[in-house]
Parts: structure tokens; C-alpha cells; sequence
């Protein structure tokens, strides 16, 4: 394969094409349906899928014999299907989503979740870098291999548009599919983070998910606080109560074992190679304000504690009037939104049902209490590396970032990623991706890095490529 020429003309179609297309993708508000419960009437989703598909289709000529269907299930978000043929009987799976983060608070100005900004080399907006480029940069490399006539096995694009919400509808197009998906010996995966922009950086584990509304009711109305305070129990302080049964207030430590799993010694000794190329930029990438300090000093406990430990986030409020119009008020009732991650081999579903019972069992004073589960997604822990793929790796991150690949575990969730290592245990998995410091998805701000998404899409060529040449033989 002629890298230079990969460069080129995966850096060309990005400039010309994608960055212009992923412009256009931003300005739509497609939020994941659990952020939008009338996503099907809104038609945000449908305006991603048909810009995507529009796209992919102008390209599908450039690629003899491919396909592409828009997949709709009954009541459930669209998925975009596209099929490349290939030679041999491998088949790769290329994962993206098209959902899209809520707009969330404290953009810059001049930015904004569907303002696309371009400056310098990041494209600012929601969902450029999470997950929009993926089919892109999916099809991207299978192009630049086309046009050198490079082999490949047969490659699956999937674009999903639910992983923001724990991708509950997946499961039920990956069996919709499963006659055509075949079976993958490899399975790449543009949605998931770097340490930073200079090298590729290989996801080892993701941590998976559980969570959902907690709610603390103690009267049937609100009433004077003067009155009532002393004598009603506040739902506030019983809330935080229960908080405490799960995570200890001073240290962020999360409490019962049934939480915790134990960590393999070379993810343990990946994460102190990792702690030792980042340094102090594993934390010194979040906005700290002045004066603040991060859990630990202990660079290592840092990458273990978000990608191997349980950790708590509350997300979301209810019952609580915003601050100019809250009156000297005993509320009646409490409600906060839970974000629990758990360690990549630890069961979702079981952890997200012992979090339910560990809150509302014995509710103090009374008080009506109850756990609304939301998600439950299993994380993932990667299968050993093939030595093809490792040798793959090592050569794409020096051929087109000119240093080492680094491996490191992620924090977020994809839940695809632990239902595919269930169902396909053989695979192997290339899961990567542009949310670099500061990219900040799911905050404000958020940004795409373009040239390590050229790179990226430059890496997965390389890695599909030699994929064939190993499958072939
Ligand atoms: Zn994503």
C-alpha cells in the first residue's frame, strides 16, 4: 500500500467533502431519543439519517457493488446499513452512531450545540467528533483502499442512532441483521477516546453503565418551612442520605463490594504505562477552576479510578424550584438523575438492580422512595491482541502519527462493544477514536479534532488492509 497516496487522498476527501457534510451535521438538533422523547415527529433524526445516507450513497458507485439500506424497525430509531463486498470469507464490522448528546450549559461564545465553528483544526458543535465522523471515516478508508485496488475482506457499516441512550434499540437490529452481519474477525469502532493527539491510542476496556431516577417523597404538597421544618423530615437530607449508602461523601468511593471487580494485572500495567506518557495531563485536560485539585495526586490511581472503578455522577434534578423564584418551602419531594459507572467485566443489568435494592430498601422515617432504572449496560474488557493486529497497530500509529501507539482504557460506555464481544467472541476489536482533551462531548464546547480524524480514518485503511492479508492466507 502507497502511504503517501493514503495521506493524500484521505486527507483531500476529508478537506473537500466530509468537513463540509460533518458542518451540515451539526446544525441538527438529532438528540438521542432518551433526550427527546418525540424524536419521530421532531424528524431531526430522520434529516442525520438522510444527510448520511446521501453521502454514503454519491460514494457507493466509487465502491463496485456495495450497498445501502436505511433499516427501520417498528418503533424504534433508524440504522444505517451499508455493505462493501470484499474477497475471502471475513467479514469486518464498522460501528458508528448518528445520536447525539443533549445541548447542556456553558458554551463559549460565539459557540453553540448546533453552531458549527471552524477554527484553526477543530470543528466546534455537538456531535461532530461524537459520533457523527464515524461513517465518514469508515468509508473514507475503504475508498482510499479502493483506489489503489488494495484487498479487503467484506466489510458491515453499522450506524446506530440509540447509543446515547444505551443503544436498547441494537440489540434488536443486530439480530434483524445477524443473517447479513455474518460473523467478524474484526471489528472496528471509531467512537471511543485518545490520551492525546499525537499517537493512536487502542481502547483496551469500557466501562459499563447503570443508573436511572432517584425520587425521595415525604408529603403530599409543599408547605411553610418555618412551620414544618423540625418536625418534617426534608426529602433533600434523606436523599442524600441514601447517596451515602452508595458513595462515601468525602472521598468519592463507592461503597459495597458487589460494585467493584478485580482488575487484570496487565490493564494495571497498562495503566501505569499510560500514567507515564500523559503525566499531569490526565486531569490538567478537564477546566478545573483555580484552586482545585483532582480525587488524587497518584497518577495511576487517576486512570484505574475512571476506567476500572465504580464512580458515581449526579446528572439531573427535579423538585428543586431554580433559585429566583425558590420561596422558604419544605418541598414535598426530591428527585435526582443517576450515573453509575462500572468496572468493564462487572454484569450492568445485576449492578443496576442491586443499586435499586440497596436504595430503596428500609426508606428512613418512611419516606416513599423509589429507583427508576434507566440503563444497565455491560462494559468490556478486550480479548488479547493478535500479534497481526498488534503489529498493525504499531505500524499505522508510527506510518501516519510518526510516534507508538498507546493503549489505555476508556471511562464512557459503548454498550454495542460488550454485546458484540458476547455474541462474537473470536473477533477482534480496533476501537479508537477523536475524544482527545478538551474535545469534551457531552459537555459544552465540544470539538473535532479534523487532523487526527484523518489520521484515524488513515489507521483503520492500514488496519482493514492487513486484516485481509492476514485472513488470507
Ligand atoms: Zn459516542
Amino acid at each position: 500500500m502507497d502511504i503517501a497516496r493514503v495521506t493524500r487522498y484521505i486527507s483531500d476527501l476529508w478537506d473537500a467533502e466530509i468537513v463540509p457534510q460533518l458542518v451540515e451535521y451539526i446544525r441538527i438538533p438529532n438528540k438521542s431519543p432518551m433526550f427527546d422523547r418525540d424524536w419521530a415527529a421532531h424528524g431531526y433524526m430522520d434529516a442525520a439519517v438522510k444527510l448520511m445516507e446521501t453521502w454514503a450513497r454519491g460514494k457507493l458507485s466509487q465502491l463496485p457493488g456495495a450497498t445501502l439500506e436505511v433499516v427501520r424497525l417498528e418503533g424504534r430509531t433508524p440504522l444505517i446499513y451499508i455493505e462493501v463486498p470484499g474477497q475471502g470469507d471475513d467479514t469486518v464490522v464498522l460501528y458508528g452512531h448518528l445520536d447525539k448528546q443533549p445541548e447542556m450549559t456553558g458554551w463559549s461564545e460565539g459557540l453553540g450545540p448546533w453552531t458549527p465553528v471552524l477554527k484553526g483544526d477543530k470543528l466546534y458543535g455537538r456531535g461532530g467528533a461524537d459520533d457523527g465522523y464515524a461513517i465518514f471515516g469508515s468509508l473514507a478508508a475503504l475508498l482510499a483502499l479502493r483506489e489503489q485496488g488494495v484487498a479487503h475482506a467484506r466489510c458491515v457499516i453499522l450506524i446506530e442512532a440509540c447509543e446515547e441512550s444505551g443503544s436498547y434499540d441494537l440489540p434488536h437490529y443486530v439480530d434483524h441483521l445477524a443473517p447479513r452481519i455474518g460473523n467478524p474477525s474484526l471489528v472496528v469502532c471509531l467512537d471511543s477516546g485518545c490520551g492525546n493527539y499525537d499517537q493512536l491510542w487502542l481502547t483496551t476496556s469500557l466501562r459499563g453503565m447503570t443508573g436511572g431516577e432517584l425520587t425521595v417523597q415525604v408529603l403530599e404538597e409543599g408547605v411553610h418551612s418555618g412551620d414544618a421544618s423540625g418536625v418534617v423530615p426534608s426529602s433533600f437530607r434523606i436523599l442524600r442520605e441514601l447517596l451515602s449508602r452508595l458513595e462515601d461523601p468525602e472521598t468519592g468511593r463507592i461503597k459495597p463490594d458487589e460494585l467493584y471487580a478485580d482488575i487484570p494485572a496487565q490493564r494495571i500495567e497498562q495503566a501505569r504505562a499510560a500514567a507515564g506518557v500523559l503525566g499531569n495531563a490526565i486531569y490538567q485536560k478537564f477546566p478545573f477552576v483555580e484552586g482545585m485539585q483532582p480525587v488524587t495526586e497518584d497518577l495511576t490511581e487517576l486512570v484505574l479510578n475512571r476506567t476500572w472503578r465504580p464512580q458515581l455522577a449526579v446528572t439531573g434534578v427535579d423538585g428543586l424550584p431554580p433559585l429566583d423564584s425558590a420561596g422558604n418551602v419544605l418541598r414535598p419531594k426530591t428527585s435526582v438523575k443517576l450515573s453509575l459507572r462500572v468496572p468493564p467485566t462487572l454484569d450492568g443489568a445485576k449492578a443496576g438492580e442491586f443499586v435499586k435494592q440497596l436504595l430503596e430498601k428500609d426508606p428512613p422515617y418512611g419516606a416513599k422512595v423509589s429507583f427508576k432504572l434507566e440503563k444497565d449496560g455491560s462494559g468490556w474488557n478486550a480479548p488479547p491482541l493478535s500479534p497481526w493486529l498488534e503489529q498493525a497497530v504499531a505500524e499505522a500509529s508510527q506510518q501516519y502519527f510518526g510516534a507508538p501507539a498507546a493503549y489505555m482504557g476508556e471511562g464512557g460506555s459503548i454498550p454495542f462493544m460488550g454485546m458484540l464481544g458476547a455474541k462474537f467472541p473470536q473477533a477482534q476489536f480496533l476501537i479508537t477514536g477523536v475524544l482527545g482533551p478538551h474535545s469534551n462531548a457531552h459537555g459544552p464546547n465540544e470539538f473535532l479534532h479534523i487532523p487526527t480524524g484523518k489520521k484515524v480514518s488513515m489507521v483503520v485503511a492500514e488496519v482493514v488492509a492487513r486484516h485481509f492479508q492476514n485472513h488470507s492466507r
